[in-house]
């Protein structure tokens, strides 16, 4: 039995059972990232000091891996970005200190594209990580590293962000299943801050059944989050029924656009039989703003990312970078030469997008009406929400493409974000899980969006489709 190929919930019955240990999975775990590391790069650091098992009683003894954005007290937490290596936390984010309390095991920071910023991990100034079913391949981003440990079982499960569909389209990309929670539903403790109004933690796990499982250990408000909402969470496991009988799903019109992928629209197609064969309804529904989603979100992110960013200056965090010669003022200098040296391309670049949406004169045209270009998206969908119960569309408008191939446009790689942006800029719940492979044998993923802290009808949804496929028991070639 290869231990690390098995899921969490596989994992905790077979301990339950004593017919393995907490050791011996950290164990597996270990190996597998030792054998396959050089290769798939899904870790910006291994964690050499994790203690190697778990207390005896604890509820969850799962080694998991940890996006390079949460902080690990005492462990360096970079956001894959030069300006912050060295820089260790002095508290664990709300989500780390839950897992530590379970009794899961840190395998480390996974990769990511820095500070959050991409749809490919190649924005990563620790280098890229690579797609498990295609090594050519991106594995998608920003959680790309998160994605990859889970899909070449470097990782049980992971945990990623998604601030425009950074657990979503890595989780598709490379073939497991990956859920952006509802804005509100996880704390942003110690999340380290990419677009605060945007930014949501989730998990991404091999199975619909595991991320019920991560959702409700890391769920919950927390006093340190004023934007985590105090409603209860549910016992998401109970939510795992096969039977969508009598649902009523939405399509949305706008979402079959040109560029989408034919191979990903078969697949799709596909999908929606399997579940009118389980007893859905299907219906066209429209939501007409989504042509302005990638202006707006792209506006509305970058201007809160400039700001965010104001505070990495050398003097409170990481890097601090002195020049030779004084060139206006020993503390401007330094400001300047440490931001310079410290931020990658992209990350320059959307401080300046967002700093000129943000500055007098500009506000108005871009940050203001961006904000209630907004609201109108939310609107669409709570006017869909009436008449469907889920909405279901594409995770990306195409599989994972070559590393390199999008790297010098940059609007091109903003384009592949078109379906799961919007689901942010309204703060809904959304899951992406496998629904296909291409010709090329690269995975294709499937979203499934619900209203408002509607989980539960997210994980319904979902494992009535997984119960009646088996996309998600195909494994990765790098085995
Ligand atoms: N690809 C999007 C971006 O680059 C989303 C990133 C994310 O969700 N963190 O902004």
């Amino acid at each position: 039995m290869n231990l690390h190929e098995l899921t969490a919930h596989e994992l905790l019955d077979l301990i339950k059972a004593k017919k393995t240990s907490s050791q011996d999975v950290y164990a597996a775990v270990k190996k597998q990232i030792q054998a396959k590391e050089p290769q798939v790069h899904a870790y910006v650091r291994v964690n050499e000091n994790a203690p190697m098992s778990s207390p005896p009683k604890a509820d969850f003894p799962i080694p998991i891996a940890i996006k390079d954005n949460m902080c690990i007290k005492g462990q360096e937490t970079t956001c894959a970005s030069a300006i912050l290596k060295g820089f260790k936390p002095p508290y664990d984010a709300t989500v780390v200190k839950k897992i530590k309390q379970s009794g899961g095991m840190i395998l480390g920071n996974a990769n990511m594209d820095e500070f959050a910023f991409g749809s490919s991990t190649e924005n990563s100034h620790f280098g890229v990580t690579r797609n498990p079913w295609n090594l050519a391949c991106v594995p998608g981003g920003s959680s790309g590293g998160s994605a990859a440990a889970v899909a070449a079982h470097e990782a049980i499960w992971a945990l990623g962000s998604d601030t425009g569909g950074s657990i979503r389209q890595p989780a598709a990309f490379c073939g497991v299943v990956g859920l952006k929670p509802t804005y509100g539903r996880v704390s942003r403790y110690g999340l380290i801050a990419f677009a605060s109004s945007l930014d949501q933690i989730g998990p991404i796990t091999k199975d619909v059944h595991d991320a019920a499982l991560l959702l409700k250990m890391i769920a919950g408000y927390d006093p340190m989050d004023s934007t985590s909402v105090d409603v209860p969470v549910p016992d998401y496991t109970r939510s795992l029924v096969n039977n969508v009988k009598n649902l009523k799903i939405g399509i949305p019109k706008e979402y079959f656009i040109e560029g989408i992928d034919p191979q990903v629209k078969q697949s799709l197609e596909k999908a929606i039989d399997v579940f009118k064969q389980c007893g859905a309804q299907f219906q066209q529904i429209s939501l007409p703003h989504t042509e302005y989603a990638i202006a707006t979100y792209y506006i509305t992110a970058t201007a809160e990312a400039s700001s965010n960013l104001a505070r990495y200056d050398g003097v409170r965090f990481g890097l601090r970078e002195i020049p030779g010669q004084t060139r206006k003022s020993p503390l401007i200098d330094m400001f300047e030469e440490t931001r310079d040296k410290g931020f990658g391309a992209e990350a320059k670049r959307r401080i300046m997008l967002g700093t000129y949406s943000l500055s007098a004169g500009y506000y108005d045209d871009y940050y203001l009406r961006g904000l209630k270009v907004r609201t109108l998206i939310k609107e669409d969908f709570d006017n869909a929400f009436h008449q469907c119960d889920a909405i279901l569309t594409p995770t990306a408008p195409t599989t994972a493409f070559k590393i390199g191939e999008k790297v010098s446009n940059p609007l091109d790689m903003y384009l592949s974000d078109i379906f799961t942006i919007s689901v942010n800029l309204a703060g809904l719940p959304a899951m992406s899980l496998p629904c296909g492979f291409s010709r090329e044998g690269l995975p294709i993923g499937l979203q499934i969006i619900t209203k408002p802290f509607a989980e539960e009808m997210l994980f319904r949804v979902a494992y009535t489709y997984e119960q009646n496929t088996d996309w998600h028991q195909r494994k990765a070639p790098i085995q």
